[in-house]
């Protein structure tokens, strides 16, 4: 199916790897032209060059190192260009513990990544989405949100905030100026995230990692975790001509791990 998106622009943040490359990878093979953001340049150039022999239509590459969670790295993002058509709002995510430990830096870091750098990147890029009369908004938020998870409170508490305020604005004027802003909730991916808190999770509860991955792995309806690829996949269909109709949406991709019927 033709997405109907080449020759757009796409941000698409943490993209040196994992669901953010996954994601990349997606838009550049629909021949949308992107701007990949990652903090360490090495894994990023690698990831560039990897996203240029995939690349169809011409579509064109760019990657800059910076931290999206700070002002000069977002101001450095923006120097390069502003019109994006697309953007794909994603970085790490918070460290998993216990709430007691954490003090209120802690909070503030895990709320200042992934709540409060999501709503500037959209605050930056929308109104030019809007008066072009077209835009496509893609949170990387997490199935925390719909199902907590208990070493992951800073990700449960942040990311719900994300929620609530994207809730309110898809539903804004926005919507009718072509606009769309989803949520995608990735539940367990093979990545060098998921491997870093199975790691967590391990040491708590005085197992082994090989057994901590096997039981969450047994825990997911399709029995396995997912792929980088098969998430960016849906990312290029939330992205797509076709998804116009939908907005303030809350996908969640976990092979159906998730037991309720909503
Ligand atoms: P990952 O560790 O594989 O990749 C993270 C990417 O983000 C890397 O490219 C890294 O360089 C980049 N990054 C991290 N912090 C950054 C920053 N401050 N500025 C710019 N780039 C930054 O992680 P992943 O598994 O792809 O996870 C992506 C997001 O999805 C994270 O927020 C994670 O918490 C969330 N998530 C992942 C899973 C999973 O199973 N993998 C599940 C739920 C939620």
């Amino acid at each position: 199916m033709d997405l109907g998106i080449a020759g757009r622009w796409a941000l698409v943040g943490g993209a040196s790897k994992g669901l953010g490359l996954g994601c990349a990878q997606a838009l550049v093979r629909e021949g949308v032209n992107v701007l990949v953001v990652a903090r360490g340049d090495q894994v990023l150039q690698q990831a560039a060059e990897q996203l240029r022999a995939q690349a169809q239509l011409g579509a064109q590459v760019q990657a800059l190192a910076c931290d999206i969670t700070t002002v000069q790295g977002r101001q450095a993002i923006f120097g390069l260009r502003r019109d994006f058509d697309i953007v794909v709002t994603n970085a790490g995510g918070p460290p998993p513990g216990d709430f007691r430990s954490w003090d209120r830096q802690t909070w503030i870091d895990a709320i200042d990544a992934n709540m409060l750098t999501p709503i500037e990147l959209i605050k930056a890029t929308v109104d030019g989405m809007a008066a072009r009369g077209f835009g496509r908004i893609v949170n990387i938020t997490s199935s925390s949100v719909k199902a907590p998870i208990d070493i992951l409170g800073l990700s449960n508490g942040a990311r719900s905030g994300l929620t609530g305020f994207v809730a309110g604005l898809a539903r804004s004027d926005l919507a009718a100026q072509g606009v769309t802003i989803n949520n995608l909730l990735p539940g367990a991916f093979d990545t060098d995230r998921l491997r870093a808190t199975q790691a967590v999770a391990a040491a708590k509860l005085g197992k082994g990692i090989e057994e901590v991955v096997a039981t969450r792995r047994q825990a997911i309806a399709a029995r396995r975790f997912g792929t980088a690829e098969e998430f960016g996949e849906v990312c290029a269909f939330l992205c797509s001509a076709q998804a116009a109709y939908m907005t303030g949406q809350n996908i969640l991709l976990d092979g159906g791990a998730y037991p309720g019927t909503f």
